[in-house]
């Protein structure tokens, strides 16, 4: 279906989230779940889907350069001047800040996983027919396109459009001020996003968020003339309170839901995953921060 968000995703998983620079509670425990998914499933492949990055964060104040001068944390991996970020064709005043991150190739992930799936006859492409799936557990991963699931709609959901572009670019760097550059290895090519719109969300590529992108990455200036390759746009399945929303119906005691990751699915999406089947198969308890029952409606 059109607009789905893993087709577009950058795959970015940074661990220094906002201008604060804060490291969400729960990072450790998701890269752990996310290398252990992926170390099993690239095994069992033979391809590579996480890869291991190192991100220039581009500091936009003084008090971005303090923070970052005071932070004391493994993924944070050292600091470049002014005069040593332009080396590497970047314009920053504050200087830049090396940080661990990680890229998901999530387009080939999705469709390598379909292709095991189909292999195994464990994929069907057809309409959801709730007679056929009465005496089945249903977990329901739709995205955005939950706002149209008469058993989960009423959740409050606040999805946003996003838009990446591909372009070939002369800068073989991952940097990013919240809007990011990422070098695709062994190419010249980089994605470069994104966007966010609560309104007109299947509007797909637009003008405006393309020069909206270019002109928030004026820390690269050559890039303004840069051959743009692609131009993609998705939907994210943003909460309101922006924590994943997953769980059992209160009334159809077979229907889970698995939604709600926002812009971090490729962080989130693994450990989700786990206590989503941990819930279902081993009766664990789910955070009460992600079961959807932290709203009064389902
Ligand atoms: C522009 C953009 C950039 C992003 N960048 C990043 C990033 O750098 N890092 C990061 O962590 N996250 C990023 N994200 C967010 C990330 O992509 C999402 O959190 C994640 O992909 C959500 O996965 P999902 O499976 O819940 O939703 P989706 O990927 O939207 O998948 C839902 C699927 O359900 C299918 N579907 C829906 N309804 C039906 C139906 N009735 N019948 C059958 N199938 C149906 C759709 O076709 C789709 O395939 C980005 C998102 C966007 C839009």
């Amino acid at each position: 279906m059109p607009h789905s968000a893993t087709r577009v995703s950058a795959g970015l998983i940074n661990p220094f989230i906002g201008p604060k620079l804060n490291i969400p509670e729960d990072f450790s425990a998701c890269m752990s779940a996310n290398q252990h998914f992926f170390k099993n499933f690239e095994r069992k492949v033979g391809r590579n889907f996480l890869e291991s990055i190192e991100l220039y964060r581009v500091l936009q104040s003084l008090n971005q350069k303090r923070k970052w001068n005071d932070l004391s944390h493994e993924y944070k991996k050292g600091y470049l001047s002014k005069e040593e970020a332009l080396k590497f064709g970047i314009i920053s005043e504050f200087g830049v800040g090396i940080t661990a991150s990680w890229k998901l190739n999530s387009s080939n992930f999705i469709n390598c996983s379909r292709e095991v799936l189909r292999s195994n006859g464990n994929y069907l492409e057809e309409g959801f027919d709730p007679e056929k799936w009465r005496n089945h557990q249903v977990i329901f991963c739709e995205g955005f396109r939950v706002n149209s699931n008469k058993w989960f709609m009423n959740l409050p959901l606040s999805p946003a459009q996003g838009e990446v572009l591909t372009v070939n670019s002369n800068y073989r760097v991952n940097a990013s001020n919240g809007t990011w550059h990422l070098a695709e290895k062994g190419t010249s090519l980089a994605k470069i996003g994104s966007t966010w719109k609560h309104e007109n969300l299947e509007s797909g590529p637009t003008c405006s968020a393309r020069q909206e992108i270019l002109n928030k990455l004026e820390f690269l200036p050559d890039l303004k003339n840069s051959p743009v390759v692609l131009h993609e746009s998705g939907v994210r399945s943003s909460t309101r309170d922006r924590h994943p929303l997953i769980g059992l119906h209160s009334e159809m005691q077979n229907y889970y839901l698995f939604n709600g990751f926002g812009s971090r699915g490729c962080t989130t999406i693994p450990l989700c995953a786990k206590e989503l089947t941990d819930f279902i198969i081993d009766g664990a308890n789910l955070p009460r921060n992600k079961n959807l029952h932290r709203f009064p409606s389902n």
